[in-house]
């Protein structure tokens, strides 16, 4: 993990520390992990745990590494938009993701730094710099507002937070967060079913959880708990799915082709040993949802166009990834997988 001594980084270290399939758990950032790694490392389970710390002990840090976490990064204080954050963290993720590529170019890479938005597309960018971008390889971890949204549909239906499932599509910033509250699981029962103004204060809700969290610290940091409980359970999909557990899936913000002109999209994805290995189409919306999604579009484009812009200096993205059938088969072949695909119907624009 890089920033493993941050405000999720040191309760994210000692929840991957119990995961049983951690083997080896790296710690790195610029100060204070050797504290961390003592500490963690003192809870018995089998996972080795190592600090490393500085510039010169990246590299180190990184060596055979098949998963990297990377919450580096300042968060957000009340009055900041996750965008406000673009300029610091923007430098963060393209030098941390460059050590990436030189000492472990295969690792699949779970970006937690925000804005989100703009990360993933930015380490994308020096991965292909570097001639080593797999699509499939990339995640950003959205996973904190499929949470957010289990726990808030299940205070509101009273269904079971662990068996309930909301599926998140769009981005990670306000209204680029686009919970598909129609599709909850389990079906809900009639008289559970949400109205129209429950919808829309949920949507409201998970849409600006985030926001909940920083004004309630008061200027004394984001959501840490939480993200690092939803880090650890997205690391932990990972790790099965490499492991060669089957029907693993996740919401994640991956290299999609789900909706034209966005080349990155929140969605439902299988996970496999090497990363995606399959993008589910986004599925019936109800109209308030279509209206949602057409509504993050503007946004999330240039999200992304100023994370490509910050690496290329370019406006724009200008190569669709999986964009046709043919790149989609070279990206699997590259990447061993088998079945990365969007969905059949294409309705103006979306694959529904
Ligand atoms: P924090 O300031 O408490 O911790 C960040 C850590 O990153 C610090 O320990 C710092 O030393 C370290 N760091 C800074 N530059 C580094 C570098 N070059 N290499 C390695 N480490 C470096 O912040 P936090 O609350 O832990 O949040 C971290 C990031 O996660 C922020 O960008 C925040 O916005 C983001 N976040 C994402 C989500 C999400 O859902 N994806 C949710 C909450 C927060």
């Amino acid at each position: 993990m890089l920033g493993a001594a941050g405000g999720i980084g040191q309760p994210l270290s000692l929840l991957l520390k119990q995961l049983p399939r951690v083997a080896n758990l790296h710690l790195y950032d610029i100060a204070n992990v050797a504290g961390v790694a003592a500490d963690v490392s003192h809870v018995n389970s089998p996972a080795n745990v190592r600090g490393f710390t500085g510039q010169t002990q990246l590299g180190a840090a990184l060596e055979g590494c098949h998963l990297v976490l990377i919450p580096a990064g300042i968060p957000r204080k009340p009055g900041m938009s996750r965008d406000d954050l673009f300029n610091v963290n923007a430098g963060i993720v393209r030098d941390l993701v460059t050590a990436c590529a030189k000492h472990c170019p295969t690792a699949v890479l779970n970006i937690i730094s925000n804005p989100v938005n703009s990360t993933v597309p930015i380490a994308a960018e020096v991965l292909k710099t570097h001639g080593v971008y797999d699509p499939a390889r990339l995640l950003g971890v959205t996973h904190l507002d499929v949470m957010r949204a289990r726990t808030f549909v299940s205070e509101a239906t009273g269904l079971d937070p662990n068996a309930v499932d909301v599926p998140v599509v769009g981005g990670h910033a306000g209204v680029t967060i686009l919970p598909l509250l129609s599709q909850t699981t389990p079906a809900l029962r009639l008289e559970q079913q949400l109205t129209q103004e429950q919808t829309e204060h949920l949507t409201h809700r998970i849409q600006n959880g985030g926001t909940e969290v920083v004004e309630a610290k008061k200027g004394a940091g984001s959501a840490t708990l939480s993200m690092a409980a939803a880090a650890a359970q997205f690391a932990g999909k990972c790790l099965a799915a490499m492991a060669g557990e089957k029907n693993v899936t996740v919401c994640a913000y991956v290299a999609s082709d789900s909706v034209k002109g966005l080349p990155f999209f929140a969605i439902r994805c299988r996970l496999g040993r090497s990363g995606v290995e399959r993008i589910y189409p986004i599925g019936p919306m109800s109209a308030f949802e279509v209206d949602g999604l057409q509504k993050l579009i503007p946004e999330l484009k240039s999200s992304i166009d100023k994370g490509v812009a910050f690496v290329t200096g370019k406006d724009g993205w200008d190569e669709q990834p999986l964009h046709n059938a043919q790149q989609r088969r070279v990206a699997a072949r590259k990447s061993g997988v088998n079945d990365v695909r969007a969905g059949a119907g294409d309705v103006a624009g979306v694959q529904m």
